[in-house]
């Protein structure tokens, strides 16, 4: 059983010598006797690489999700099949996803989180992206923290990426005005071509953020969905309409930096009455059905399309999890530890 595990605590961004590949030895694939109450053993199919993994890498205990453990595989969102089980409700060949172990098979000693999916026409891996964490994320994000109205002006930052280009999505399906900013030419490419948007920019090639976010907006933002933080928001608020709505969702350029970039135009807040708020998508899993249903419903119907990266092999992953923070991935990145 081969393990992804942290080598250690660290503050900056990771680097693939962060972590370290490890092989467990041999193993009985059965539930052990001693596994303290029903558990499930998985064999791991999918792994989903997100950002917020970066914070459970610090020796920090403060945060929403406690640190990872050095010496023992790191952990996140996964596809798997279930090879054993001791829990009643889950028997060997269910497909389940839910937080697993970054190793080729895990132990669920609380398999009372896991989810059973039902096979169908929707790719396993998209329940780490359009169907899991990031999707529910982009449709919280957008439905519950940034009340849109038809013919409002959008603005989504890092908007090719897993939350990103669902939430541009979702807001041209409510009839807005979408526009979405990515690091790379090709990637701005594929918010105007596949996903829609009405214009794309990237942001490494604006000197002035404020006068590309003025060309795109001349006539201001009315719902900025923040995912990057920094000079972008600074930018953004200088652009926002009077009673305009910023959902804050992430701010990956943000992990990380002790000396703050800081922000200088808050004031905007006040002057032009803008609704800032910060979420977390967990607090919002009482709509988590709903959110299958419409999701499953707009993809079937061809009106929502889902862009992955996947990196292939457990080898694979240290890679692919340090290149979101470069920017690397192409839409969702997961890893494929095993296609059965
Ligand atoms: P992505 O798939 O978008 O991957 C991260 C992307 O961020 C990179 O591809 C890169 O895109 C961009 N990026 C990386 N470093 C920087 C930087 N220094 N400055 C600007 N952009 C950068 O990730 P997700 O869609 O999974 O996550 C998007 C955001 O949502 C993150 O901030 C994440 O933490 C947050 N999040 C919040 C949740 C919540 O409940 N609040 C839940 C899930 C995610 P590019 O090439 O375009 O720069």
């Amino acid at each position: 059983n081969r393990k992804v595990v942290l080598r250690g605590y660290i503050e900056r961004a990771p680097r693939e010598d962060d972590m370290e590949l490890v092989d467990g030895g041999a193993m009985e694939l059965r539930v052990p006797e001693g596994a303290g109450g029903p558990a499930v053993l998985v064999k791991n199919l999918y792994l989903s690489c997100d950002p917020y993994m970066r914070g459970r890498m610090r020796d920090f205990h403060g945060s929403y999700i406690p640190p990872f453990k050095p010496g023992s595989p790191i952990e996140g969102f996964g596809v798997g099949r279930v090879v054993d089980s001791t829990h009643p409700g889950f028997s060997a060949g269910d497909i389940v996803s839910g937080m697993t172990g970054w190793e080729d098979y895990s132990l669920i000693t609380k398999p009372e989180q896991l989810r059973k999916i039902q096979q169908s026409d929707i790719p396993l891996s998209y329940h780490l992206g359009l169907l899991g964490m990031p999707g529910f994320t982009a449709y919280v994000g957008f439905y519950e923290i940034c009340s849109p109205k038809k013919g409002e002006f959008v603005f989504v930052s890092a908007a090719s990426g897993a939350v990103g280009q669902i939430v541009g999505q979702l807001a041209k399906l409510h009839g807005c005005y979408v526009v979405g900013s990515a690091g790379t030419n090709q990637k701005v490419e594929l918010l105007k071509e596949k996903f829609g948007f009405d214009a794309a920019f990237n942001y490494k090639e604006e000197p002035d953020l404020t006068a590309a976010l003025k060309r795109y907006f001349p006539e201001g933002i009315d719902i900025y969905f923040e995912n990057v933080g920094g000079p972008m928001l600074d930018a953004v608020l200088l652009n926002m309409r009077t009673h305009g709505r910023i959902a804050v969702c992430g701010m990956v350029s943000q992990h990380g930096v002790t000396a703050s970039t800081g922000i200088h135009n808050l004031f905007s807040l006040i002057s032009k009455r803008i609704e800032m708020k910060g979420f977390i998508q967990s607090d919002y899993v009482h709509l988590f059905p709903q959110f299958v249903d419409d999701i499953t419903k707009h993809y079937r119907d061809g009106k929502i399309v889902y862009v992955e990266d996947v990196s292939v092999g457990l080898e694979s992953g240290l890679a692919a999890f340090v290149g979101l923070f470069s920017g690397k991935n192409i839409g969702k990145q997961v890893v494929c530890v095993s296609q059965d």
